[in-house]
Order: structure tokens, then C-alpha cells, then sequence
């Protein structure tokens, strides 16, 4: 992009000035895990603490009102951020996991009968997986997963076939943690509406690297996390229809979720309140709210453009180097590249890369079953980010071939 002012833009970023290992510049290619975070954010939560710190919606003074707004603030940020049709359709939640938790306990749970079944695909992160099967113990409902191809496609016409009507739920990831490949989920959707699936997409790897708008998509429910788009840790949310949320029973109990409380029983607020019991992460999403304008203001499209010329340059780049293999070759992909060195371990290569200042995540990625499909038991993964640069793909790729020399 040629009006893509990387100087400025990493300028943003404290982090990215440090050395590691005696002076070597850091190159931090682990943004899938999780985002460096811009000085605004940063100082946004520091502010809070200093200035404006006090519970949200629990007493009528100044700083009480000032910590509503900014959180609520937050709130209208994401829904427009993700085209969502009202604030009220998103809920709050400390990320993904407990997102999806949320679905599987109080929609899921009450519905799934002996028999019934949830459709994931090969791909997901155990977060997509788990409170599935959680909820299936307790219910008798099973877990099935729609294959992939060896490039890291989810074989679509398999898991619309395999979308029956014991199956009371499809989830799956807008975007690969591992592969980068990007489902097409606006076709899913529209099958699985057809048939009267509802449909939960996780947007963890979306959300921070391409323009996502829930309605457009058509599903149902959508989740995602706020640390993996430059925001702090412990926040995200969970989007679904208005109507969806009516009908759900709250599943955490507590403070700040209720109408009225007896010791006969008690009555429950209106989504989103209903799922938010407890004092939240205000400083969090106070920062949140800032690094959705901070994205906004480069511009996602911008964002998804750079991160594919980085993702075509590194892709090459990594194709030079003797004995690397890729892992996902999907033809829609997002900037994640999983590979590995014959004859040297994720774990030894991802350590010695390390050494050279070159941070990248090795492991199962949270992705067991992915990992059994390709029968490896771990990937070295490198994904970037828009602050990420042409001369960090090359010091990869340098580092990887003195890794390769003292391992292969
Ligand atoms: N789904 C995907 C695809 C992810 O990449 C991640 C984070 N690695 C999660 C879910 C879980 O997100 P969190 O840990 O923030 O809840």
C-alpha cells in the first residue's frame, strides 16, 4: 500500500522498540495469540485508573456516571464496529471462551436432547470444541466435524449435507487460528437459515484483520475477543439477534443481571444485562473502545490490504527456504502461515527463532483435532499484523536458516 505510513503507524506501538536477547530487535510475529497494544489504549486504561475509576451502574455520582458512559461507550463502539443492529444485541464477556460458554450453557444446553447433535468442522480451537461436548455429556447430544482438504479448506458441500435436523447447532471459525484459511460464511449461513440451524461464528481471527458486518454474514450468533484487536486482555463479546437473546435464560448469577430479587425467587433484566453479572472489566473495555476507533481510523480495509501483500511476500519468502513445508494453502487466506522444517521440532525451531529475536507461537494451537488431521503433533506458526514489516519477513526467514542449519 502506498499510503500506508509503517513508520508511523509502529510509532504507535512502545512494545515494539524493545530488544530481547542482548540487544536484538524484537520481531513479534505471534499476533494470532494475541495484539501488541498502541500507546492510545494503553494510556486510555491508565487514564481510567488515575481520572475516572469507580463500578459502572451502581451509584448516582459524577464518576459512577462518567464510568457508565465510557463502558457503554465501549459497548456502541463494537456493535458499530461489527454492523451490529443495536448495542443491546452485544453482550460483554472477558473473550471468546466464555462467549461460546455462554451459548452452550444457557441456549444450547435447555434444547439438546438425547440424540440431537452440534456440527463444528476439523478446524476449530478448542474453545469452539469443548463446551460443545460440556453440554453434550450432560444432555446425550453428540459433537461432529465437517472435514477439511489437505490445503486447509473446509469441504463446504460436506458440512451443509451433514447439517440434519438432529444437529441444534453450527459453529465454526470465521477465520483458522492455525491455517488462515477464511470460511465462507455468509454461504453457510445461508444454509444452515434454510434448514433452521442457527449458526454461531467464531470471529477471533476475523474481527482484527478484515471488515466484518454480522448482518451481511446472516448467522446467528458471533464471538470474539478483544486482546487479538490491540485491545487489553480479559475483554470481548458476544453478538447475537435481538430475538435470540430474549429467549435465553441468564447462566451467571449475581449483581447487575436482575429485575428483582426475593428469597422465593428473582426476575432478570433485559439482554444484554441478563449476561452480565458481576462487576465487569471496565478499564478493559474502556481500552477496547479505543482501539476499536484506533482501528477504525486506519481503516480495516486498509488493514486486511496490507496484511495480504504481507502474507503474499512471506508465503514466498518461506517457499525458499530448503525443507519448509506449509501447513494451509487455502486460496482464501488470512496473514497466518503454520509451517514446519523436516527433521526439526516446532518447539526447537520456534526456541532457536526466539534466540534471533523472532517471536512465534509452536504448539498444537489449541487445535487437537487439526493437528490429527495433518498427524502432527505441532506447527511453528507465524502471523502478523498491519504494524508488522517486509524486512520482519526477511529476518524470519534469515533466522530460519540458521535454525535449520544447526537442526535439519
Ligand atoms: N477461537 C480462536 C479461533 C482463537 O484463535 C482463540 C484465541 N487463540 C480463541 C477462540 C479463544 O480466545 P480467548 O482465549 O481470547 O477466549
Amino acid at each position: 500500500l502506498e499510503d500506508f505510513d509503517i513508520d508511523r503507524v509502529r510509532a504507535d506501538y512502545p512494545l515494539l522498540a524493545r530488544t530481547v536477547h542482548g540487544g536484538k530487535p524484537l520481531v513479534y510475529l505471534d499476533n494470532a495469540n494475541t495484539a501488541q497494544k498502541p500507546a492510545c489504549v494503553i494510556e486510555a486504561v491508565d487514564h481510567f485508573y488515575r481520572e475516572r475509576n469507580a463500578n459502572v451502574a451502581r451509584a448516582v455520582h459524577v464518576l459512577s456516571e462518567e464510568a457508565t458512559n465510557l463502558y457503554e461507550g465501549a459497548r456502541s463502539a463494537l456493535a458499530r464496529f461489527i454492523n451490529a443492529g443495536s448495542a443491546q444485541e452485544l453482550v460483554l464477556t472477558s473473550g471468546t471462551t466464555m462467549a461460546t460458554n455462554l451459548v452452550a450453557y444457557s441456549y444450547l444446553l435447555p434444547r439438546l436432547r438425547p440424540g440431537d447433535s452440534v456440527l463444528v468442522t476439523r478446524m476449530e480451537h478448542h474453545a469452539n470444541i469443548v463446551p460443545w461436548q460440556l453440554v453434550g455429556q450432560r444432555s446425550g447430544a453428540t459433537l461432529k466435524a465437517a472435514p477439511i482438504n489437505a490445503r486447509g479448506e473446509l469441504l463446504v458441500d460436506e458440512f451443509i449435507a451433514m447439517l440434519t435436523p438432529e444437529v441444534k447447532l453450527a459453529a465454526l471459525t470465521h477465520v483458522s487460528n492455525v491455517l488462515g484459511t477464511v470460511n465462507p460464511i455468509a454461504q453457510i449461513a445461508a444454509a444452515c437459515r434454510k434448514r433452521g440451524i442457527p449458526l454461531l461464528v467464531d470471529g477471533s481471527q476475523a474481527v482484527p484483520h478484515i471488515p466484518v458486518d454480522v448482518r451481511a454474514l446472516g448467522c446467528d450468533f458471533y464471538a470474539f475477543t478483544g486482546h487479538k484487536m490491540c485491545g487489553p486482555t480479559g475483554t470481548g463479546a458476544l453478538w447475537a439477534r435481538r430475538e435470540i437473546l430474549a429467549g435465553m435464560p441468564p447462566f451467571f448469577g449475581g449483581g447487575e443481571m436482575i429485575r428483582e430479587v426475593r428469597i422465593e425467587g428473582s426476575t432478570f433484566a433485559d439482554p444484554p444485562a441478563r449476561f452480565e453479572a458481576g462487576t465487569p472489566n471496565i478499564a478493559g473495555f474502556v481500552g477496547l473502545g479505543v482501539a476499536v476507533d484506533y482501528l477504525q481510523g486506519i481503516g480495516m480495509s486498509r488493514i486486511a490490504a496490507r496484511e495480504q501483500e504481507l502474507l503474499a511476500y512471506a508465503t514466498q519468502q518461506l517457499k525458499q527456504v530448503p525443507g519448509l513445508r506449509i501447513i494451509g494453502e487455502a486460496a482464501h487466506k488470512a496473514a497466518v502461515i503454520s509451517f514446519l522444517i523436516e527433521g526439526a521440532h516446532a518447539h526447537d525451531l520456534a526456541t532457536l527463532l526466539d534466540l534471533e529475536g523472532v517471536a512465534v507461537r509452536s504448539g498444537h494451537h489449541c487445535a487437537h483435532p487439526l493437528m490429527q488431521f495433518y498427524g502432527v503433533p505441532a506447527t511453528c506458526r507465524a502471523s502478523f499484523a498491519f504494524y508488522n514489516t517486509f524486512a520482519e519477513v526477511d529476518a524470519l526467514c534469515i533466522a530460519l536458516n540458521k535454525a535449520r542449519s544447526l537442526l535439519a
